[in-house]
Parts: C-alpha cells; structure tokens; sequence
C-alpha cells in the first residue's frame, strides 16, 4: 500500500473515531455474529468493552462444554500464540462497519387533543397562523369552542347544565367560514363533516335526509362512535333552507328541513347505517348521540343587508333625531348588526334560531387581506409556489405589484379568496412549463407587467443579471 493511501485510511479511522463520540447514534454489535442490538436483544458486556449476544454466549458455552474446544489444549500446542486484546478490536472498529441505530419514527401529534382542552387564546393564536383577518369570528369561535369542550367533559352532578354552544356563521362568499372550521377540527383533532344544507329534504322526499349528516360524521371517524359523537358538522348554505315567501306548496327543502333539524341540533339518539349513506335493510345500524357534537352552520344570506339596513333606518327615522335615509347604504359593517329578529325576517324560523346561540359575522375580504393570504398563512400559496420551483433550483419571487394586481382581479370576481388559486394558476402555468427546460434559470420574478399582460417575468440566470421575457 502507498504511503499516501496508509496516510489517507489512517485519517480516516480518526474522523470515524471522532465521530465515534457521539455515541448515541450507534448501537452495539455483538461481537461474533455482528447483529446489532435492536436484532439480538440485549448484549452481555465482558470486561474490555466486549459485548456478546445470548444466543452466541449460549453457543460458546455450548461448544466448550461438549469438549469440541480445549482452550488450554490448544494453548499449550502453539506456544507462540498469546491471548489476543480483544477490546483493542473492538476500538478499532470503525463506524462505517458498525450499523447505525434506527431512530424512533416522530408520531405527527395533533397540536391539542380535546381531552386537554387549550384557552381560547391559544386556540385563537393557533388560528392565526393559517385565517388572515377575521379577527372577533376567530375570538368568538374560539370561546365557543372553548366552552362546548368543556361542557362536554364537565359533569351535570350539580344540577346545573351548560346548554350547547352551537354557531351559526355569516359571511359573504370566500371569506373564510369553510376553512376557520376546517383549521379549527384540524387543530383540535376531532373528526369534521361538511355538508350542503341545499341537498337536504324532509325525509321521504328526493334528497339527503337530514340525518345523513350523523352519518357522514360516522364515517369521517372511521366509524368509531365515540370520536363521532365528539366531533363537528359544519351545514354550508344555511340560508338555502330560509321559508319560502308565498308558497301554497309544502316546503320540503326549506322550512321542513329546519324543523327536521331542531332535534339534532339540540341533541337526540340517532339511528344511521354504518359504511352506507342511506338505511336499508342490508346495512346494520348504529346509536350516535348528537348531544356533544358541534354544529356550525354557515351561510352568505345574500339580502339579509337589505334587511338590516331597513330595520336601522325604520328604528332611527323618527323623531327630532331623525338620520337621513341613505346613512347605511355604505356602511361596511352592516352585516355585524345583525340581529335575530333580522334572520327571522330573512326566514329562519325561531325554533331553530334558538338552538344556535352563536351568530358571528366575518367580514368581506379587503386587497391588504387578498395579499396577506396569498403569502401569509401556514401553507399559503405562494409558499407553495415557491416550494415546488424551489425543488428545481429556482427562486420564485413575487413584486409588491404583481401581488396587488393578482388580489385586484380577485376581487373583480367577487368570490373572496377562492379567486386567487385559479387567477394564479393561469399565470404560473407558463412558468411551470417553461423554467425545468432550462438549467441555466437560478430566478424568476413576477411583475405587475406580467399580470397586466403588459410585459414579462424577471428571470434571472445562474450569477448573471436579470433579463427579461416578453410576454407572449
Ligand atoms: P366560504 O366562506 O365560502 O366557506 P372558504 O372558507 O371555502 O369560503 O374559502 C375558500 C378558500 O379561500 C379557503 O380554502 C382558503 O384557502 C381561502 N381563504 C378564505 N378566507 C381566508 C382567510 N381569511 N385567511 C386565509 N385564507 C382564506
């Protein structure tokens, strides 16, 4: 061997060793068989740092006693062979030949579980992290939450019954009521159903009947009863089931599907098929009790600002104090004075008002709130965006610009923040195709140009300077 290669091997059994300090990364190895640990059990230790599995301990044993070795025999035969050092082997070993204990794989914990219940303003921070704005939905939401929880786990030995803290949740679209609910199961762990207040029917009818909920709810705990019966069922597009106005017809959709739903709300047994979504006689049924689960409806009551608006200028046009007609045409924030005599005008009957004692409004998104979104939240778009280029080697950057006029045309489109997505996904669609076919791309910026169809990205080669696209 070459002077330099004895010089490079000895180096590198001295890294090794080095590295052989942090010990904890590597298990032991029986010195026979040289099956680690984890495969052997546990070691037997001999002076020396010498560690042996049982089973070859038992079969050491095993061969002395049964005479096919005589130690001193054969010691006395070769009388030029010493005892060898066996714990200078066993230093000498380097990490490469040794096998690298497993490490335990991390359990991805839910960040609270119910049973230990978080604050509402821990809840409320943990919101945060992923709803932009909606500030009093998210304090509101939270508090209620909180208290359903704790209702749940409280007992009723003192005669005294915390009554449920159902919510009903307004909004125009796309601003966020879907998503608060589904961060909110998500963080609290338990299971969430969505449905569509506008495929439920009174029973018998063409439809969904209203219990088919529970048992969407079932099948989202993956049966397991007692997580469904602590879980939450968000019923979108409440205002889809408002009575209808003069009708002679029964209104099977809409005011029968409020009272079919009074019972649920409040908390009943109730029967539903197990792995199925409808009862039939091939299906075994299953008990789930509605009383701990959550409800939250939501709705975007389009008109109910009509309502309002009329109730506030019926209130304040009489008298010396009189205000003028128009004083809440632009008031931003009429929505958040809504009342449940306005929602009984709207059509909701009062039976079934009363059993969501919760009503929080949320606020139609702003631009500031648009662009906040797009980069802002946990997993915002544009972090996503930017993580698929980035597995190319690519930095993705966006202008202040371009931000604001992605957030101008959505709301052109007036569906909230549901705009974004498919307003980026047209401009990121080029940039997707075009970037892998060229290795040389290090960056690409997006400009307001871009956006505007007035020009083209900002694209930077690997330690140049940028050039620009034209837009096509
Ligand atoms: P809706 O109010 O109609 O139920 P969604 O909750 O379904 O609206 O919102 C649609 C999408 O818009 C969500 O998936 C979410 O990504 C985004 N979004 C809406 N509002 C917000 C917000 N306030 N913060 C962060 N993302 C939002």
């Amino acid at each position: 061997m070459s002077e330099d290669k004895k010089q490079e091997d000895t180096e590198l059994e001295k890294r090794e060793t080095e590295e052989g300090d942090k010990k904890d990364e590597y298990e032991r190895v029986c010195f026979l068989c040289r099956r680690p640990e984890s495969k052997c059990g546990s070691m037997i230790n001999l002076p020396n740092n010498i560690c042996i599995c049982a089973e070859c301990m038992q079969k050491s044993f095993d061969s002395m006693n049964n005479g096919t070795i005589n130690y001193s025999d054969l010691m006395r035969n070769m009388p030029n062979i010493s005892m060898v050092d066996l714990s200078s082997l066993q230093n000498q070993i380097p990490n490469r030949q040794r096998v690298k204990k497993k490490k335990p794989q991390e359990e991805v914990k839910p960040q609270f579980s119910i049973r230990d219940i978080p604050a509402p303003h821990k809840i409320k921070a943990s919101l945060d992290e992923y709803v932009i704005g909606q500030e009093h939905a998210k304090k509101v939401i939270s508090v209620a939450v909180y208290n359903h929880y704790k209702r749940v786990f409280a007992g009723q030995e003192d005669g005294v019954e915390i009554e449920k803290s159902n919510m009903l949740l307004i909004g125009p679209t796309g601003s966020g009521k879907t998503y608060l609910v589904q961060t909110l199961a998500r963080l609290l762990d338990v299971p969430l159903a969505i449905t569509d207040a506008t495929s439920l029917t009174e029973a018998g009818y063409i439809g969904d009947d209203i219990e088919s909920v529970v048992s969407k709810l079932l099948a989202v705990a993956d049966n397991d009863v007692d997580k469904a019966a602590h879980g939450i069922i968000f019923i979108d597009e409440i205002d889809k089931i408002a009575k209808k106005k003069n009708t002679n017809q029964r209104d099977v959709s809409g005011e029968a599907v409020q009272q079919g739903m009074l019972k649920l709300l409040e908390g009943s047994d109730i029967e539903v098929p197990v792995g199925a979504n409808s009862k039939n006689a091939m299906v075994p049924l299953t008990t789930v009790n509605t009383r701990n689960i959550l409800f939250i409806c939501g709705g975007a009551f389009p008109d109910l600002e009509n309502i309002i608006k009329e109730r506030l200028n019926k209130n304040s046009s009489v008298g010396f104090q009189a205000d003028l007609k128009d004083k809440y045409d632009k008031d931003k924030n009429l929505l958040s004075k809504v009342t449940v005599e306005d929602l009984r005008n709207f059509g909701m009957i009062p039976e079934f008002l009363g059993r969501l004692p919760v009503i929080c409004t949320l606020e139609g998104l702003t631009e500031d709130m648009l662009v906040k979104i797009l980069q802002e939240p946990k997993n915002a778009i544009l972090k996503q965006y930017k993580k698929l280029l980035a597995l190319d080697e690519v930095k993705l950057d966006f202008d202040e610009g371009a931000l604001r006029a992605i957030a101008r045309l959505a709301l052109e489109k007036d569906t909230g923040a549901r705009a974004l997505r498919a307003i980026l996904e047209e401009f990121m669609l080029d940039i997707m195709y075009e970037i892998p076919k060229d290795d040389s791309i290090g960056q690409v910026v997006i400009t307001k140009e871009y956006i505007e169809h007035t020009g083209g990205p900002r694209i930077m080669l690997r330690g140049q300077e940028p050039l620009r696209l034209e837009a096509n």
